[in-house]
């Protein structure tokens, strides 16, 4: 259990001198024990206490980080078990295998698509993390060259390296340098000679156990050896094992803080079925339901796009609405004479509005304004969305530079404020559009500037 605001105060100075950036210690004790303050903050404090506070506010499930440099992914971290109870911390990373026993041209369009395969969505890129590369047939200078190519031709993508053979996985560990990699394979029979790989190389490592019961023990082992960041795999008996470990850990390390399970997953659905729509659905229940990492058999863009979008939803703040930004967009290429409409930047009313526009083929100048992720009618009932903000916005926005004529069309649900709106913005005429963003073609279709 973490520690609260007044056991954290005992062990501060108690100076009150807000060189932290609080009025008081007791504030920032408080703001430390909800962990929206480091303790590091505080010159004052012992390294015996920032020691522990730092481990008894550590999540449950241990933040385990790969990669470098600008480009560090963040897997685990995990504080609760369900996304409404505060929010889940770090999507699962979603990666593509390659084999060594593949060809060249095979391993060439596999980077290709995870290269490839990339989309924006409310302001947010879409794209797969990883590329897995797994050991066939032992040899270690044929996996080293498949991990250089991919360094080489994909420098972005983490790597899980996949062997039972230490020289191996510390073959493939020398082409990425500094570049932490995943070595995944460690067993009851080389955990010894595993455990001294990762620690000469610095680099995570993956149990890979046959049960439950067999990964918490390497897992123990492990932690007794000296290694801190550890990924668990309880091996493939079955879609439903599957799920069920996924469940059992993370309430195990949340609810009991059972050591051994502190640590996130990586879970490889192509084991369990030859149908790849199959292996999407269970990748699927694996984004809910608790998986830290998911290895796919191969990238098909109509199954990939669907998991990466559940995994963003899955994973936003449910305390905080999606956003875009407050700005001018154009769509389907405007010029001077084309309409101008305005709505809020909640992202749903965003994608919703742009989408008709786009659809119709009507050039139009989309104003969005921020609302803070308000729906319409909610921010205009907030305040974020009168005819005084809306008409400060069009002033400042700059659309009177890019249109000749001064015609603003505002969302039907808002004609209320119509009058409001003229008298705050004198030079334009207020247009009232549909109430529906659905009605929007027809609307812009019969536009005329003039
Ligand atoms: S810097 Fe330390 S001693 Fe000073 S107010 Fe903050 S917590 Fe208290």
């Amino acid at each position: 259990m973490g520690l609260t605001g007044i056991q954290i105060l005992g062990m501060l100075p108690k100076k009150n001198c807000k060189e932290c950036g609080f009025p008081t210690c007791l504030a920032f004790a408080m703001k430390v024990a909800a962990g929206q303050a480091d303790i590091a903050a505080c010159p004052y404090v012992s390294e015996e206490a920032k020691e522990k506070i730092a481990e008894a506010s550590a999540p449950p499930i241990r933040t385990v980080k790969l990669g470098s440099g600008e480009n560090v992914l963040a897997i685990g971290g995990e504080t609760v078990l369900f996304r409404h109870e505060k929010r889940f911390e770090h999507p699962p990373a979603i990666g593509i295998l390659v084999r060594t026993n593949m060809d060249e041209a095979e391993i060439d369009a596999r980077i290709e698509k995870f290269k490839k395969y990339r989309w924006e969505r409310v302001g947010v890129e879409l794209r797969p993390e990883v590329i897995a590369v797994e050991d066939v047939d032992g040899d270690a200078a044929k996996f080293a060259a498949s991990v250089k190519k991919i360094r080489e031709a994909a420098p972005e993508a983490v790597l899980v390296l996949m062997s039972e053979k230490k020289e191996v996985l510390a073959a493939g560990a020398k082409e990425c340098g500094e570049y932490k990699a995943l070595l995944y394979g460690v067993t009851l029979d080389n955990l010894k000679e595993m455990a001294e790989l990762a620690k000469e190389v610095g680099f995570p490592v993956g149990v890979k156990a046959d049960s439950l019961a067999e990964a918490s023990r390497i897992s123990e082992e492990l932690m007794k050896a000296g290694i801190k960041d550890i990924v668990l795999d309880t091996g493939p008996r079955g879609v439903r094992e599957l799920y069920e470990d996924q469940v059992i850990m993370r309430r195990a390390a949340i609810k009991k803080r059972y050591k051994p399970f502190g640590f996130p997953s990586i879970t490889f659905p192509y084991r369990y079925t030859d149908n790849i729509v199959l292996e999407y659905m269970i990748a699927s229940v694996l984004v809910a339901k608790y998986a830290g990492m998911i290895m796919l058999s191969d990238f098909r863009p109509d199954l990939l796009f669907p998991l990466m979008v559940e995994r963003m939803n899955i994973f936003t703040d449910p305390q905080r609405p999606l956003v875009v930004e407050e700005g001018i967009y154009p769509l389907n290429g405007p010029d001077e004479n084309s309409p101008v409409i305005i709505t809020c930047n909640f992202a749903l009313t965003y994608f919703i509005v742009s989408g008709e526009v786009e659809g119709s083929r009507v050039p139009t100048w989309m104003l969005i304004k921020d609302t803070e992720g308000l729906s319409v009618l909610t921010a205009w009932a907030a305040g974020k969305f009168g005819a005084d903000t809306i008409a400060d916005f069009v002033k400042k926005c700059g659309i009177a530079e890019k249109v000749k004529h001064r015609k603003l069309i505002i969302p039907g649900y808002l004609a209320g404020i119509k009058g409001e709106l003229e008298e705050e913005l004198p030079d334009w005429e207020i247009i009232i559009g549909p109430r529906e963003a659905s009605g929007l073609p027809s609307f812009l279709k019969e536009w005329k500037a003039a």
